[in-house]
């Protein structure tokens, strides 16, 4: 293969290196980013159904309390009632009367005031002051509601302020009925909202969480952090009603009115009251711990990323690199082969050289049928030459024969070599043995006409032996030189400073030239 085209796949090599490298990291980095992308979403996920639950699991708790509270109110107002129809009761001394009824009542918490009213709404008996109320009490809805129906239910008020001494309150209340079981009066008990409160406070929640209680019909009655001015409202909170429709339990996001902030609620409704809890937290505390994860990731994939991109510039270099210093040591090598194959002291290829282009030349002959001539050139007595003139002159004066015959190599395809010592090789390929002849002929004449004189006899001269052999399956291109050599043996023989040609299969044809000088 020539150096050209394995320089070209050498460059292919790298090329195609370069890319494997390029689309490897990409393909690695585009992994890394999707394994953690993957990892962090799944964590937010983790994340939002963690604060679900265990929103859910608050709300549900709150309205357990509520229930189990308010069940004990339920139960201390219908001890109320038996202790009024239990005519020992009514026939006690005022004293004992007030403590048989209300002693009970007075050990639930934030059940604050227990009144009896008559079927016209008036105050019959109370659990706290002496004095009994004056007002009326039968334009109360909670009144209205005992007074329509006929079973005995708990009923839980709106948030209305107290007649009687102003607090904001709920009332819980039972109907009393007659032995016929017409309406008998009511008994109404007060719950101050300040239950509520102190359930929220207990629960140490965070600043910016909302609590609220709220009828099933969307009345606020109580929220955390408290504000006056919204209790009784009728809330635009139909998110809330629509979501917990029939359900137990729900949970869904919205931004709060109040203070616009966009926050996660979850409702539960209080088992056997028409009320409902909500507790909410906002939006983005849910993902604060997730947050410094999700960044510390990101840092770390970032990083992974640079080292990966890092790694495969350094492999880039490398291959870079190592191309380069292939391409040098390629020339360098092409340079030494080169070399080893010129003689220094005539710059004519070597006999290495030679022997390589002999054996081409004439597989070449034997493929495409063609002809090549054969030019063995020796200097006449040259051993004198040196004698007489020194070493340096003779190296000169081999130099000048080498220019001589440099001279008269004009195709592309002739090659001219030093054999070995003062002897020449010439290959001239598909030329006919006339050519061969005239070659070696002008080349003689040269160099007598350098008149490279030994100073005592005639110029230097050279002896040639040519031949042309055809190249065939059955010979070898040694034979066709052994006939060259042997032409010149003859050229040598009668009396030098001559062309003899041998034909591969004739006998020798002296050239016509002579030693004379010219
Ligand atoms: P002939 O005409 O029969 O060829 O006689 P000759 O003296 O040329 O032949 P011979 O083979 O006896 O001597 C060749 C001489 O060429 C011997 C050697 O000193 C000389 N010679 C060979 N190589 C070099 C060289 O590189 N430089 C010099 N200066 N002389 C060389
Ligand atoms: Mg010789
Ligand atoms: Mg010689």
């Amino acid at each position: 293969m020539s150096i050209d085209a394995r320089s070209l796949l050498g460059d292919l090599r790298l090329a195609r290196k370069i890319t494997a490298i390029r689309l490897l990291a990409l393909v690695a980095m585009a992994g890394l980013i999707a394994f953690f992308a993957y990892v962090i979403f799944d964590a937010r996920r983790d994340a939002e159904v963690a604060a679900q639950q265990a929103a859910t699991s608050l709300t549900t708790a709150i309205a357990q309390d509520i229930s189990r509270n308010f069940e004990l109110y339920g139960l201390s107002l219908q001890g109320v009632i038996q202790g009024l129809k239990n005519p020992a009761i009514a026939e006690a001394s005022p004293e004992l009367r007030q403590l048989a009824l209300f002693d009970y009542a007075s050990k639930a918490r934030y059940l604050n005031r227990i009144v009896v009213l008559d079927a016209n709404g008036r105050a019959i008996a109370q659990s706290q002051g002496d004095a009994l109320p004056k007002e009326n009490f039968a334009d109360r809805t909670y009144f209205k509601v005992h007074q329509r129906a006929s079973d005995d239910i708990l009923y839980v008020s709106e948030p209305l302020q107290s007649r009687i001494d102003q607090d904001w309150i709920i009332v819980v209340s039972r109907r009393i009925a007659n032995a016929d079981g017409s309406f008998g009066g009511v008994v109404a008990g007060s719950v101050s909202l300040a239950y509520f409160q102190a359930l929220f406070m207990n629960l140490n929640a965070h600043k910016d969480d909302t609590f609220a209680i709220l009828s099933s019909d969307g009345i606020l009655i109580s929220r955390h952090p408290f504000s006056l001015m919204d209790i009784g409202k009728r809330l635009g909170q139909t998110t809330l009603l629509r979501v917990i429709e029939n359900k137990q339990t729900a949970i869904f996001r919205a931004v709060s009115p109040i203070d616009s902030m966009e926050r996660l609620y979850a409702a539960a409704r209080v088992p056997n009251l028409p009320l409902i809890v909500t507790y909410a937290m906002p939006e983005k505390r849910i993902y604060t711990a997730w947050r410094q994860k999700a960044l510390t990731l990101s840092a770390m994939v970032l990083g992974l990323c640079a080292a990966l991109a890092a790694l495969g510039l350094l492999l880039l270099r490398e291959f870079r690199l190592r191309r380069k210093f292939e391409i040098k040591l390629a020339a360098a090598a092409g340079h030494l082969k080169a070399l080893s194959r010129i003689d220094q002291l005539t710059k004519l290829p070597n006999r290495r050289a030679f022997d390589e282009r002999s054996a081409f030349e004439w597989r070449r002959g034997a493929r495409e049928k063609s002809s090549l001539s054969i030019l063995v050139i020796d200097v006449d007595h040259f051993k004198q030459y040196n004698d007489r003139n020194g070493h340096v002159a003779g190296d000169m004066a081999l130099a000048v024969v080498a220019h001589c015959i440099r001279k008269h190599i004009k195709r592309p395809a002739d090659f001219a070599a030093r054999y070995g010592g003062e002897e020449f090789a010439i290959l001239l390929p598909s030329t006919a043995p006339e050519g061969a002849e005239k070659v070696a002929e002008d080349i003689r004449r040269s160099v007598q006409l350098a008149h490279l004189s030994n100073q005592i006899s005639e110029p230097l001269s050279v002896s040639i032996g040519v031949t042309m052999a055809t190249p065939t399956p059955g010979t070898s291109f040694q034979d066709a030189f052994k006939l060259a050599d042997e032409a010149l043996y003859g050229a040598k023989t009668i009396g030098r400073n001559r062309v003899v040609f041998v034909p591969a299969d004739g006998a020798a044809r002296a050239g016509t030239s002579t030693n004379r000088p010219e």
